[in-house]
């Protein structure tokens, strides 16, 4: 509020005040037959412009300025929840390929293990990426993993869990998804990185490919960790089968 509008409210409650004292001091005056000299009209108007003016001023100032500081308390907790979930996205983020980091994904797979009742972790190595960082450099290779990243999260779909848990290993859960479904997932994935070009700002042309290790998770009674374990194994084995290709296992349940 202005002081402006202060002041008019100001002259509204000042205004009425006067109305009062004057109207009551005629009635009280007339019925008791005892009429008012000059001085005592004087009083009837200026005692309350002196008290009802300050008062007046002094309340409608004080809700101004709370109103103002109220104004002011909503802008700094609407910054603080944005900031707030900035922070939240930088903490369960990867910085350099915008997919989830290691606890974030471990965190989103609890999550929807837990609402889904079972689905399929793979686990996806790049071959040989050390390589790349050897042949175009550190940066390339970073660029180079941006690529992956990239093919990985549109190979998965926009409702999947992708993210980076390791230099140049990825994650992938789907969720609710049978043994079929996911060898079929998990060779879309190897495709779309051995299909996807690197960014080698005109060095020539190269693509990567990627080993994949799957673990089927029967539902909520399988742990996180033996699904892990269960896909870092079958990794172990694409790797030593050759490279650029899939081995799947079964994430044995936990005794009840
Ligand atoms: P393998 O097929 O056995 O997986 O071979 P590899 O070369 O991919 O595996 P190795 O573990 O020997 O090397 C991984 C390389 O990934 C080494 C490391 O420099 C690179 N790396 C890890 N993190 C990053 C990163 O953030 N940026 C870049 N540019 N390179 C990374
Ligand atoms: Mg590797
Ligand atoms: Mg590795």
């Amino acid at each position: 509020m202005g002081s402006s509008r202060i002041a008019i409210r100001t002259a509204i409650v000042t205004a009425t005040a006067v109305a009062a004292s004057a109207t009551l001091t005629f009635l009280t005056r007339t019925v008791l037959d005892q009429p008012l000299d000059w001085l005592g009209w004087i009083e009837v108007f200026v005692v309350p412009v002196l008290i009802a003016a300050p008062v007046a001023w002094h309340i409608f100032a004080n809700r101004a300025r709370l109103e103002a500081a109220l104004v002011g308390l909503e802008e700094a907790h609407r910054a603080l929840k944005q900031s707030h979930a900035r922070l939240a996205h930088a903490a369960s983020h990867d910085r350099l390929t915008g997919v989830l980091n290691r606890e974030g994904f471990t965190t989103e797979m609890t999550r929807r293990l837990l609402e889904s009742d079972g689905g399929v972790l793979l686990i996806i190595d790049v071959d040989r990426f050390k390589a790349i960082n050897d042949t175009y450099g550190h940066a390339t290779g970073d660029r180079a993993l941006q690529a992956v990243a990239g093919a990985l999260r549109s190979a998965a779909g926009l409702h999947e869990t992708v993210g980076r848990i390791g230099g140049e290993e990825f994650a992938i859960f789907l969720a609710g998804i049978g043994a079929e479904a996911a060898r079929a997932a998990a060779e879309r994935v190897r495709h779309a990185v051995a299909a996807t070009p690197l960014p080698l700002d005109g060095r020539g042309q190269r693509t990567v490919t990627v080993s994949v290790g799957g673990a089927a998770v029967e539902g909520r009674s399988a742990s996180l960790d033996a699904a892990f374990r269960t896909a870092d194994r079958c990794l172990y084995r694409a790797k030593n089968r050759g490279r650029n290709r899939v081995e799947f296992g079964r994430v044995p349940r936990l005794a009840a």
